[in-house]
């Protein structure tokens, strides 16, 4: 069977004056490769209907499928769905289901319907509607002479949903096959250094395929196969998994996990211990991602943003001596930093963290992007500290040690307590 082809047309002038990031497309493109069906071209074409039209008859001749992307609000310049349907000699009709819905929605937040918001509730006569469980203009499709037309709204939050749940079951059933994959997620090598290790895996396998994803600071291997049932896909995948696991070790924190931070928070449930942090450089960083997982209270206590000595000092109580003798950006003084905040919330574990994150540095000769890391466990005094340099880019060097940071607690936590730099925490 030959492969079918797509293209992605996105309307929105926003698009054009760099505004906004043609995120849609990504989304969309990924799941596309995921169903198996090549796209060759993104065309992003202004709020325009003659240009949106000319979109259309160059897309047309070289895709069987055509996907746009926005202009389905109730607004004048959402003039997608009619220039679409009017170029397809594809007729409109008012959908009841969806009329209904808007009014409901309408009545809900007690404001007035208007005339433009029926536009939103017409829909390609003998077509499919997909309903907008995440906003109010809902999407469609139609199929004209082979080929197949789908219209998404283009608010990222409603796109994503609507073409997960509503056009993907659509296109793998054109491709005819049940499309699985996992995730397995790294942290500690680069995407590099992945791919380095995983080449001649990666060269070998057709079915199921292992393709490497960067994510700030964190790679995500995903292992994907096609087959009749997804049972079988997953049998594919899983000794793939496994092998995977063997060639990378400890690096990979998750299958399929939520995050990092997730993964941290599970083990500490399982250990039945409480964390603290003492952000210096990271300023809340780590706090911030562990507060964002649901049920993060059970387990994490709390933390100081120590970022003046004074806090340092008075709060956490790290002896001037000791930032006099090895600077603000130590270990000694990390671990001062994580032993400290143990003492004052009660957590069993407690993490330290002090950087220079630049751009400017702070006179010492200290350079920027080093960050000191310390984890401390008041349950037996163990601990283990790390100096990284992170490179000299501020935004990187704090996400990258809140990570770093998160990953030591993980390897803390796990049996064989083997750290990035191949130490173990030891009591001293
Ligand atoms: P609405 O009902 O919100 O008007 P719509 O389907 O008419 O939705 P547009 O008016 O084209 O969509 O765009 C609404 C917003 O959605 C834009 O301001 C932008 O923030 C976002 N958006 C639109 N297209 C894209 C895209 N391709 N990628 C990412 N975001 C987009
Ligand atoms: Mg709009």
């Amino acid at each position: 069977m030959m492969p079918l082809i797509c293209e992605i047309v996105a309307v929105g002038t926003e698009l054009l004056l760099g505004s906004i990031a043609n995120t849609d497309a990504q989304d969309i493109s990924r799941g596309l490769a995921e169903a198996g069906i090549h796209c060759y071209y993104h065309t992003t074409v202004g709020d325009n209907p003659a240009r949106l039209r000319e979109a259309l008859r160059i897309a047309r001749e070289r895709a069987d499928i055509i996907i746009t992307t926005g202009g389905l609000g109730p607004t004048c310049d959402d003039l997608t769905k009619q220039t679409v349907c009017e170029a397809f000699g594809v007729p409109l009709e008012l959908h009841p289901g969806t009329w209904e819905r808007i009014l409901t929605f309408f009545r809900r937040i007690g404001k007035p319907v208007t005339e433009n918001n029926k536009q939103q509730a017409m829909v390609p006569v003998g077509g499919m509607v997909f309903e907008n469980e995440w906003g109010t203009a809902p999407g469609c499709g139609f199929e004209r002479g082979g080929l197949s037309v789908f219209l998404l709204p283009g608010p990222p939050k409603e796109c994503r949903p609507m073409f997960e749940n509503c056009l993907m079951p659509v296109l793998r059933s054109f491709s005819g096959k049940t499309i699985a994959s996992r995730n397995i997620q790294i942290f500690g090598m680069g995407e590099s250094a992945v791919e380095d290790k995983l080449r001649p895996l990666m060269e070998r396998s057709q079915n199921p395929t292992l393709a490497p994803y960067a994510k700030e600071g964190e790679v995500t291997l995903r292992v994907t196969a096609s087959a009749e049932t997804r049972e079988e896909a997953y049998a594919l995948i899983d000794p793939m998994v496994k092998t995977v696991k063997t060639l990378l070790g400890s690096v990979i924190y998750g299958v399929d996990a939520a995050s990092l931070e997730g993964v941290v928070l599970d083990l500490l449930n399982r250990n039945n211990v409480r964390l603290a942090a003492a952000e210096s450089c990271t300023g809340g960083m780590v706090s911030s991602r562990l507060t964002g997982v649901p049920g993060a209270s059970k387990r994490f206590v709390g933390g100081v943003v120590a970022y003046a000595r004074e806090v340092k000092e008075n709060i956490l109580g790290v002896e001037r001596a000791v930032i006099d003798e090895y600077g603000m950006v130590s270990e000694q003084v990390a671990l001062g930093m994580a032993s400290g905040v143990c003492r004052v919330t009660g957590a069993e574990l407690g993490l330290g963290i002090t950087g220079l994150a630049g751009p400017g540095g702070d006179g010492s000769d200290t350079p920027v992007g080093t960050v000191c890391l310390a984890l401390f466990d008041a349950r037996d005094g163990s601990s283990h500290t790390l100096t990284r340099n992170f490179g000299d880019e501020r935004g990187r060097i704090r996400t990258m040690a809140s990570l770093t940071a998160l990953d030591m607690v993980r390897r803390h936590l796990t049996p064989s307590r083997v750290f990035l730099d191949g130490g173990v925490s030891s009591v001293v």
